[in-house]
Protein backbone atom coordinates (compact mmCIF):
# COMPACT_ATOMS: atom_id res chain seq x y z
CA UNK A 1 0.00 0.00 0.00
CA UNK A 2 1.48 3.67 -0.75
CA UNK A 3 1.21 6.07 1.63
CA UNK A 4 -0.80 9.00 1.77
CA UNK A 5 1.05 12.01 0.56
CA UNK A 6 1.17 15.32 2.19
CA UNK A 7 1.72 19.25 0.38
CA UNK A 8 2.11 21.68 2.96
CA UNK A 9 3.69 20.69 6.32
CA UNK A 10 2.03 20.55 9.71
CA UNK A 11 3.84 22.74 12.45
CA UNK A 12 4.37 19.89 15.14
CA UNK A 13 4.96 21.10 18.91
CA UNK A 14 6.25 18.59 20.84
CA UNK A 15 5.78 18.70 24.41
CA UNK A 16 6.04 16.83 28.05
CA UNK A 17 5.99 14.17 30.57
CA UNK A 18 3.03 11.19 29.36
CA UNK A 19 1.49 13.27 26.84
CA UNK A 20 5.30 13.03 25.15
CA UNK A 21 5.28 9.43 25.44
CA UNK A 22 1.39 9.45 23.77
CA UNK A 23 2.84 11.32 21.12
CA UNK A 24 5.52 9.04 19.84
CA UNK A 25 3.34 6.13 20.46
CA UNK A 26 0.29 7.73 18.58
CA UNK A 27 2.60 8.65 15.11
CA UNK A 28 4.73 5.28 15.17
CA UNK A 29 1.31 2.83 15.33
CA UNK A 30 -1.04 5.50 14.33
CA UNK A 31 -0.08 7.87 11.36
CA UNK A 32 3.51 7.33 10.07
CA UNK A 33 2.54 3.46 8.71
CA UNK A 34 -0.27 5.36 6.49
CA UNK A 35 1.09 8.53 5.76
CA UNK A 36 3.81 9.84 4.32
CA UNK A 37 4.28 12.39 6.90
CA UNK A 38 5.49 15.88 6.49
CA UNK A 39 6.00 18.48 9.54
CA UNK A 40 8.30 21.62 10.63
CA UNK A 41 9.04 20.06 14.46
CA UNK A 42 9.14 22.47 17.21
CA UNK A 43 10.13 20.72 20.32
CA UNK A 44 8.37 22.35 23.22
CA UNK A 45 9.30 20.47 25.70
CA UNK A 46 10.09 22.36 29.44
CA UNK A 47 14.17 21.51 28.81
CA UNK A 48 13.95 22.82 25.22
CA UNK A 49 12.41 25.56 26.30
CA UNK A 50 14.39 26.33 28.47
CA UNK A 51 17.70 26.04 26.94
CA UNK A 52 16.36 28.18 24.14
CA UNK A 53 15.17 30.80 26.38
CA UNK A 54 11.79 30.42 25.33
CA UNK A 55 12.41 31.14 22.22
CA UNK A 56 11.20 28.05 20.45
CA UNK A 57 7.58 28.77 21.61
CA UNK A 58 7.50 32.07 20.06
CA UNK A 59 9.04 30.34 16.71
CA UNK A 60 6.08 27.51 16.51
CA UNK A 61 3.84 30.20 16.51
CA UNK A 62 5.14 32.53 13.77
CA UNK A 63 5.60 28.88 11.59
CA UNK A 64 2.38 28.44 12.46
CA UNK A 65 1.25 31.79 11.11
CA UNK A 66 3.12 30.71 8.21
CA UNK A 67 1.73 27.15 7.77
CA UNK A 68 -1.46 27.44 8.78
CA UNK A 69 -1.92 24.28 10.57
CA UNK A 70 -0.51 23.23 13.89
CA UNK A 71 -0.64 20.13 16.06
CA UNK A 72 0.36 20.48 19.90
CA UNK A 73 1.37 18.03 22.62
CA UNK A 74 0.52 19.25 26.30
CA UNK A 75 3.26 21.85 27.67
CA UNK A 76 4.19 22.24 31.46
CA UNK A 77 3.60 25.48 32.30
CA UNK A 78 5.92 25.66 35.25
CA UNK A 79 5.87 26.78 38.76
CA UNK A 80 8.21 26.87 41.72
CA UNK A 81 8.17 23.18 41.93
CA UNK A 82 8.89 22.76 38.42
CA UNK A 83 11.84 25.52 38.40
CA UNK A 84 13.71 23.29 41.01
CA UNK A 85 12.47 20.05 38.99
CA UNK A 86 14.09 20.79 35.56
CA UNK A 87 16.35 23.33 37.02
CA UNK A 88 15.01 26.50 34.91
CA UNK A 89 16.83 29.48 34.11
CA UNK A 90 13.29 30.77 35.25
CA UNK A 91 9.72 30.36 35.39
CA UNK A 92 8.34 30.51 32.03
CA UNK A 93 5.27 31.45 31.30
CA UNK A 94 2.67 29.34 29.62
CA UNK A 95 3.46 28.26 26.05
CA UNK A 96 -0.48 28.17 25.41
CA UNK A 97 -0.46 31.85 26.67
CA UNK A 98 2.25 32.64 24.82
CA UNK A 99 0.99 31.31 21.47
CA UNK A 100 -2.56 33.08 22.08
CA UNK A 101 -0.97 36.12 22.48
CA UNK A 102 1.05 35.62 18.92
CA UNK A 103 -1.82 34.24 17.29
CA UNK A 104 -4.48 36.59 18.78
CA UNK A 105 -6.73 33.29 18.84
CA UNK A 106 -10.01 32.08 20.44
CA UNK A 107 -10.10 28.59 21.89
CA UNK A 108 -12.83 26.03 20.81
CA UNK A 109 -13.55 23.10 23.15
CA UNK A 110 -15.39 19.94 22.33
CA UNK A 111 -16.56 16.97 23.97
CA UNK A 112 -15.68 13.40 21.79
CA UNK A 113 -18.84 11.26 22.22
CA UNK A 114 -18.88 7.91 21.79
CA UNK A 115 -20.72 5.04 22.90
CA UNK A 116 -20.60 3.65 26.35
CA UNK A 117 -19.78 7.25 27.53
CA UNK A 118 -23.37 9.35 27.96
CA UNK A 119 -23.86 12.41 29.12
CA UNK A 120 -25.27 13.34 32.11
CA UNK A 121 -27.81 15.49 30.77
CA UNK A 122 -29.45 12.83 29.25
CA UNK A 123 -30.78 14.29 26.31
CA UNK A 124 -27.87 15.72 25.02
CA UNK A 125 -27.66 13.76 21.65
CA UNK A 126 -24.90 16.04 20.27
CA UNK A 127 -21.31 17.75 21.45
CA UNK A 128 -21.67 20.93 22.30
CA UNK A 129 -18.76 23.17 21.48
CA UNK A 130 -17.75 26.04 24.00
CA UNK A 131 -15.93 29.10 22.76
CA UNK A 132 -14.35 31.21 25.77
CA UNK A 133 -13.59 34.72 25.00
CA UNK A 134 -9.75 34.64 26.21
CA UNK A 135 -9.36 38.82 27.29
CA UNK A 136 -10.03 40.84 30.04
CA UNK A 137 -13.28 41.44 32.35
CA UNK A 138 -12.60 40.45 35.45
CA UNK A 139 -9.03 38.83 34.65
CA UNK A 140 -7.84 42.04 34.16
CA UNK A 141 -9.74 43.77 36.82
CA UNK A 142 -8.23 46.59 39.54
CA UNK A 143 -10.18 46.15 42.64
CA UNK A 144 -10.04 48.18 46.14
CA UNK A 145 -11.24 47.60 49.20
CA UNK A 146 -13.33 50.32 50.97
CA UNK A 147 -12.51 51.40 54.28
CA UNK A 148 -15.28 53.54 55.04
CA UNK A 149 -17.69 56.55 54.09
CA UNK A 150 -16.72 58.27 50.64
CA UNK A 151 -16.86 58.35 47.18
CA UNK A 152 -16.13 56.03 44.33
CA UNK A 153 -16.27 56.75 40.60
CA UNK A 154 -15.00 55.65 37.60
CA UNK A 155 -12.81 58.46 35.86
CA UNK A 156 -11.72 58.43 32.32
CA UNK A 157 -8.61 61.28 30.83
CA UNK A 158 -8.13 61.42 27.23
CA UNK A 159 -5.23 62.16 25.81
CA UNK A 160 -5.81 66.21 26.10
CA UNK A 161 -6.40 65.83 29.73
CA UNK A 162 -10.11 65.66 29.55
CA UNK A 163 -12.11 63.81 32.61
CA UNK A 164 -15.18 61.85 32.21
CA UNK A 165 -17.23 61.01 35.25
CA UNK A 166 -19.51 58.30 37.00
CA UNK A 167 -20.14 58.11 40.20
CA UNK A 168 -19.98 54.60 41.28
CA UNK A 169 -21.10 54.32 44.93
CA UNK A 170 -21.49 56.98 47.95
CA UNK A 171 -20.04 55.02 50.58
CA UNK A 172 -21.79 55.37 54.03
CA UNK A 173 -19.80 52.57 55.31
CA UNK A 174 -17.16 49.93 53.92
CA UNK A 175 -17.22 47.85 51.23
CA UNK A 176 -15.55 46.59 47.99
CA UNK A 177 -15.15 48.19 44.27
CA UNK A 178 -13.88 46.97 41.15
CA UNK A 179 -12.93 47.90 37.85
CA UNK A 180 -12.59 46.22 34.76
CA UNK A 181 -12.56 46.55 31.11
CA UNK A 182 -12.48 45.00 27.78
CA UNK A 183 -11.15 46.16 24.23
CA UNK A 184 -13.31 46.67 20.73
CA UNK A 185 -10.51 44.89 19.08
CA UNK A 186 -10.25 41.99 21.13
CA UNK A 187 -14.30 41.27 21.31
CA UNK A 188 -14.06 41.90 17.27
CA UNK A 189 -11.28 38.97 16.68
CA UNK A 190 -13.27 36.78 19.08
CA UNK A 191 -16.47 37.13 17.03
CA UNK A 192 -14.83 36.94 13.88
CA UNK A 193 -13.33 33.55 15.07
CA UNK A 194 -16.65 32.01 16.70
CA UNK A 195 -18.36 32.98 13.05
CA UNK A 196 -15.54 31.34 10.88
CA UNK A 197 -15.47 28.48 13.58
CA UNK A 198 -19.40 28.11 13.19
CA UNK A 199 -19.42 28.12 8.87
CA UNK A 200 -16.28 25.69 9.31
CA UNK A 201 -18.35 23.21 11.17
CA UNK A 202 -21.44 23.92 9.59
CA UNK A 203 -22.93 24.35 13.39
CA UNK A 204 -25.08 26.92 14.65
CA UNK A 205 -23.45 29.27 16.96
CA UNK A 206 -25.31 30.52 20.42
CA UNK A 207 -23.96 33.58 21.96
CA UNK A 208 -25.19 35.18 25.62
CA UNK A 209 -24.24 38.23 27.97
CA UNK A 210 -26.02 40.02 30.59
CA UNK A 211 -27.42 43.25 28.03
CA UNK A 212 -30.16 44.12 30.67
CA UNK A 213 -28.34 44.68 32.84
CA UNK A 214 -24.99 46.14 31.90
CA UNK A 215 -26.45 48.25 29.41
CA UNK A 216 -23.30 49.59 27.93
CA UNK A 217 -20.58 47.05 28.96
CA UNK A 218 -22.13 43.78 27.53
CA UNK A 219 -24.18 45.61 24.96
CA UNK A 220 -20.87 46.55 23.32
CA UNK A 221 -20.38 43.05 22.91
CA UNK A 222 -23.96 41.83 21.83
CA UNK A 223 -23.35 45.23 19.16
CA UNK A 224 -20.24 43.94 18.21
CA UNK A 225 -21.57 40.18 17.58
CA UNK A 226 -24.56 41.87 15.70
CA UNK A 227 -22.78 43.95 13.31
CA UNK A 228 -19.88 41.73 12.10
CA UNK A 229 -22.33 38.91 11.54
CA UNK A 230 -24.77 41.58 9.69
CA UNK A 231 -21.85 42.86 7.30
CA UNK A 232 -19.31 39.73 6.85
CA UNK A 233 -21.48 36.43 7.78
CA UNK A 234 -24.94 36.67 7.60
CA UNK A 235 -25.35 35.58 3.72
CA UNK A 236 -22.54 32.61 4.19
CA UNK A 237 -24.79 31.43 7.11
CA UNK A 238 -27.87 31.39 4.88
CA UNK A 239 -25.56 29.28 2.71
CA UNK A 240 -24.63 26.83 5.16
CA UNK A 241 -28.36 26.30 6.54
CA UNK A 242 -27.00 27.51 10.10
CA UNK A 243 -27.95 30.05 12.69
CA UNK A 244 -26.65 32.94 14.96
CA UNK A 245 -28.73 33.14 17.80
CA UNK A 246 -28.37 35.85 20.45
CA UNK A 247 -30.04 35.36 23.87
CA UNK A 248 -29.48 36.73 27.30
CA UNK A 249 -26.62 34.24 29.55
CA UNK A 250 -29.43 32.68 31.58
CA UNK A 251 -31.52 31.86 29.07
CA UNK A 252 -28.95 30.17 27.28
CA UNK A 253 -28.01 28.24 30.05
CA UNK A 254 -31.65 27.16 30.82
CA UNK A 255 -31.97 26.25 26.95
CA UNK A 256 -28.63 24.30 26.55
CA UNK A 257 -29.50 22.38 29.47
CA UNK A 258 -32.52 21.54 27.26
CA UNK A 259 -31.17 21.36 24.28
CA UNK A 260 -30.39 18.03 21.89
CA UNK A 261 -26.58 20.15 22.22
CA UNK A 262 -24.53 20.37 18.69
CA UNK A 263 -23.99 24.14 18.77
CA UNK A 264 -21.18 26.70 19.00
CA UNK A 265 -21.65 28.08 22.73
CA UNK A 266 -19.49 31.73 22.64
CA UNK A 267 -19.16 32.85 26.29
CA UNK A 268 -17.71 36.01 28.05
CA UNK A 269 -14.31 35.61 29.46
CA UNK A 270 -15.89 34.87 33.19
CA UNK A 271 -18.92 32.84 31.72
CA UNK A 272 -16.94 30.97 29.78
CA UNK A 273 -14.67 29.59 32.64
CA UNK A 274 -17.51 28.41 34.39
CA UNK A 275 -19.47 27.07 31.82
CA UNK A 276 -16.17 24.77 29.69
CA UNK A 277 -16.11 23.17 33.00
CA UNK A 278 -19.99 22.61 33.19
CA UNK A 279 -20.37 21.11 29.63
CA UNK A 280 -17.14 18.79 30.19
CA UNK A 281 -17.83 17.63 33.33
CA UNK A 282 -21.02 16.61 32.07
CA UNK A 283 -19.88 14.92 28.64
CA UNK A 284 -17.35 12.37 31.03
CA UNK A 285 -14.19 13.11 30.86
CA UNK A 286 -11.15 15.63 29.91
CA UNK A 287 -9.13 12.92 28.47
CA UNK A 288 -11.75 13.01 26.34
CA UNK A 289 -12.12 16.63 25.14
CA UNK A 290 -10.63 18.62 21.94
CA UNK A 291 -9.30 21.90 21.62
CA UNK A 292 -8.21 24.09 18.67
CA UNK A 293 -7.28 27.39 18.74
CA UNK A 294 -8.73 29.51 15.71
CA UNK A 295 -7.26 32.65 14.87
CA UNK A 296 -8.75 35.55 12.76
CA UNK A 297 -5.74 35.15 10.39
CA UNK A 298 -7.42 31.95 9.62
CA UNK A 299 -4.36 30.01 11.23
CA UNK A 300 -5.42 26.72 13.70
CA UNK A 301 -3.45 25.11 16.39
CA UNK A 302 -5.26 21.78 17.96
CA UNK A 303 -4.50 20.11 21.23
CA UNK A 304 -5.69 18.04 23.50
CA UNK A 305 -8.00 19.90 26.55
CA UNK A 306 -5.58 17.82 29.45
CA UNK A 307 -2.90 18.70 30.57
CA UNK A 308 0.55 16.48 30.84
CA UNK A 309 -0.73 13.62 33.00
CA UNK A 310 1.98 14.19 35.72
CA UNK A 311 0.87 11.29 37.82
CA UNK A 312 1.04 8.75 34.98
CA UNK A 313 4.05 10.06 33.83
CA UNK A 314 6.03 9.42 37.44
CA UNK A 315 4.56 6.06 37.56
CA UNK A 316 5.90 5.29 34.45
CA UNK A 317 9.47 6.47 34.92
CA UNK A 318 9.39 4.10 38.01
CA UNK A 319 8.29 0.74 35.36
CA UNK A 320 4.34 0.67 36.50
CA UNK A 321 1.92 -0.15 33.71
CA UNK A 322 -0.11 3.14 32.80
CA UNK A 323 -3.54 2.95 31.63
CA UNK A 324 -3.65 6.45 30.08
CA UNK A 325 -6.14 7.88 27.56
CA UNK A 326 -4.83 8.83 23.83
CA UNK A 327 -7.73 9.39 22.77
CA UNK A 328 -7.63 14.00 23.25
CA UNK A 329 -4.45 13.56 21.60
CA UNK A 330 -5.39 11.41 18.69
CA UNK A 331 -7.76 13.78 17.56
CA UNK A 332 -6.02 17.00 18.27
CA UNK A 333 -3.97 15.17 15.03
CA UNK A 334 -6.98 14.22 13.25
CA UNK A 335 -8.18 17.27 13.58
CA UNK A 336 -5.07 18.85 12.55
CA UNK A 337 -4.49 16.18 9.48
CA UNK A 338 -7.90 16.98 8.27
CA UNK A 339 -8.11 20.29 8.32
CA UNK A 340 -4.52 20.28 6.17
CA UNK A 341 -6.79 17.88 3.91
CA UNK A 342 -9.07 20.41 3.29
CA UNK A 343 -6.43 23.47 3.13
CA UNK A 344 -4.65 21.49 -0.10
CA UNK A 345 -7.23 19.68 -1.39
CA UNK A 346 -6.46 16.14 -0.17
CA UNK A 347 -9.32 14.24 0.41
CA UNK A 348 -7.23 11.50 1.13
CA UNK A 349 -5.65 12.81 3.92
CA UNK A 350 -9.35 14.20 5.16
CA UNK A 351 -10.79 10.56 4.45
CA UNK A 352 -7.71 9.06 6.85
CA UNK A 353 -8.42 11.65 9.84
CA UNK A 354 -12.34 10.33 9.48
CA UNK A 355 -10.82 6.69 9.72
CA UNK A 356 -8.12 6.77 12.06
CA UNK A 357 -11.52 8.32 14.49
CA UNK A 358 -13.85 5.70 13.65
CA UNK A 359 -11.43 3.05 14.63
CA UNK A 360 -10.81 4.89 18.05
CA UNK A 361 -14.04 5.04 19.16
CA UNK A 362 -14.93 1.66 17.45
CA UNK A 363 -12.62 0.09 19.75
CA UNK A 364 -14.10 2.13 22.80
CA UNK A 365 -17.42 1.19 21.44
CA UNK A 366 -16.92 -2.31 21.37
CA UNK A 367 -15.89 -2.49 25.05
CA UNK A 368 -11.80 -1.94 24.78
CA UNK A 369 -10.76 1.03 26.94
CA UNK A 370 -8.19 2.40 29.03
CA UNK A 371 -8.91 2.56 32.81
CA UNK A 372 -10.38 6.14 33.09
CA UNK A 373 -13.03 5.17 30.71
CA UNK A 374 -13.99 1.65 32.39
CA UNK A 375 -14.59 3.15 35.49
CA UNK A 376 -17.26 5.87 34.20
CA UNK A 377 -18.71 3.39 31.00
CA UNK A 378 -22.33 2.45 30.91
CA UNK A 379 -21.46 -0.44 28.65
CA UNK A 380 -22.14 -4.01 30.87
CA UNK A 381 -18.83 -4.87 32.84
CA UNK A 382 -19.15 -8.08 30.93
CA UNK A 383 -17.96 -6.45 27.77
CA UNK A 384 -15.31 -4.24 28.89
CA UNK A 385 -11.74 -4.94 28.96
CA UNK A 386 -9.31 -2.49 30.28
CA UNK A 387 -5.78 -1.86 28.38
CA UNK A 388 -2.65 -0.11 29.24
CA UNK A 389 -1.15 2.71 27.56
CA UNK A 390 0.43 1.12 24.51
CA UNK A 391 -1.95 -1.80 24.62
CA UNK A 392 -5.21 0.68 23.27
CA UNK A 393 -3.49 2.33 21.03
CA UNK A 394 -2.12 -1.09 19.66
CA UNK A 395 -6.17 -1.80 19.93
CA UNK A 396 -6.87 0.81 17.60
CA UNK A 397 -4.10 0.05 14.96
CA UNK A 398 -5.90 -3.55 14.30
CA UNK A 399 -9.01 -1.60 13.87
CA UNK A 400 -7.24 0.86 11.21
P1 LIG B 1 -3.74 16.85 33.82
O1 LIG B 1 -2.47 16.54 33.18
O2 LIG B 1 -4.88 17.20 32.91
O3 LIG B 1 -4.17 15.62 34.73
C1 LIG B 1 -5.01 15.68 35.85
C2 LIG B 1 -5.61 14.31 36.14
O4 LIG B 1 -6.67 14.08 35.22
C3 LIG B 1 -4.64 13.17 35.92
O5 LIG B 1 -3.83 12.94 37.06
C4 LIG B 1 -5.58 12.04 35.62
O6 LIG B 1 -6.27 11.58 36.78
C5 LIG B 1 -6.64 12.75 34.77
N1 LIG B 1 -6.29 12.77 33.34
C6 LIG B 1 -6.02 13.85 32.56
N2 LIG B 1 -5.77 13.48 31.32
C7 LIG B 1 -5.85 12.12 31.29
C8 LIG B 1 -5.66 11.15 30.28
N3 LIG B 1 -5.33 11.50 29.03
N4 LIG B 1 -5.83 9.84 30.59
C9 LIG B 1 -6.14 9.48 31.84
N5 LIG B 1 -6.34 10.36 32.85
C10 LIG B 1 -6.18 11.67 32.58
O7 LIG B 1 -3.58 18.08 34.83
P2 LIG B 1 -2.46 18.36 35.96
O8 LIG B 1 -1.97 17.08 36.53
O9 LIG B 1 -3.09 19.36 36.83
O10 LIG B 1 -1.29 19.06 35.19
C11 LIG B 1 -0.10 18.41 34.77
C12 LIG B 1 0.71 19.38 33.94
O11 LIG B 1 0.01 19.70 32.76
C13 LIG B 1 1.02 20.69 34.65
O12 LIG B 1 2.40 20.93 34.61
C14 LIG B 1 0.26 21.74 33.84
O13 LIG B 1 0.99 22.93 33.73
C15 LIG B 1 0.11 21.09 32.50
N6 LIG B 1 -1.09 21.50 31.73
C16 LIG B 1 -0.91 21.72 30.40
C17 LIG B 1 -1.99 22.03 29.58
C18 LIG B 1 -1.75 22.25 28.12
O14 LIG B 1 -0.64 22.12 27.65
N7 LIG B 1 -2.76 22.57 27.36
C19 LIG B 1 -3.28 22.07 30.13
C20 LIG B 1 -3.43 21.81 31.49
C21 LIG B 1 -2.33 21.51 32.28
P3 LIG B 1 -5.73 10.34 37.70
O15 LIG B 1 -4.39 10.79 38.20
O16 LIG B 1 -6.77 10.28 38.75
O17 LIG B 1 -5.65 9.13 36.84
MG1 LIG C 1 -11.69 27.25 35.25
Amino acid sequence: MSKITMKTPLVEMDGDEMTRILWEIIKEKLILPYVDLRTEYYDLGLKHRDETNDQVTIDSAEATKRLGVAVKCATITPNADRVKEYNLKQMWKSPNGTIRAILDGTVFRTPITVRGIEPCVKNWEKPITLARHAYGDIYKNVEMRIPGPGKAELVYTDPDGNETRELIHEFKGPGVVQGVHNLDNSIESFAKACFQFALDEKKDLWFGTKDTISKTYDARFREIFDSIYGSQFKEKFDAAGITYFFTLIDDAVARIMKSKGGMIWACKNYDGDVMSDMVSSAFGSLAMMTSVLVSPGGFYEYEAAHGTVQRHYYKHLKGEETSTNPVATIFAWTGALRKRGELDSLAELSEFADRLEKATLDTIGEGIMTKDLALITTLPSSEVQTRNTEGFIESIAERL
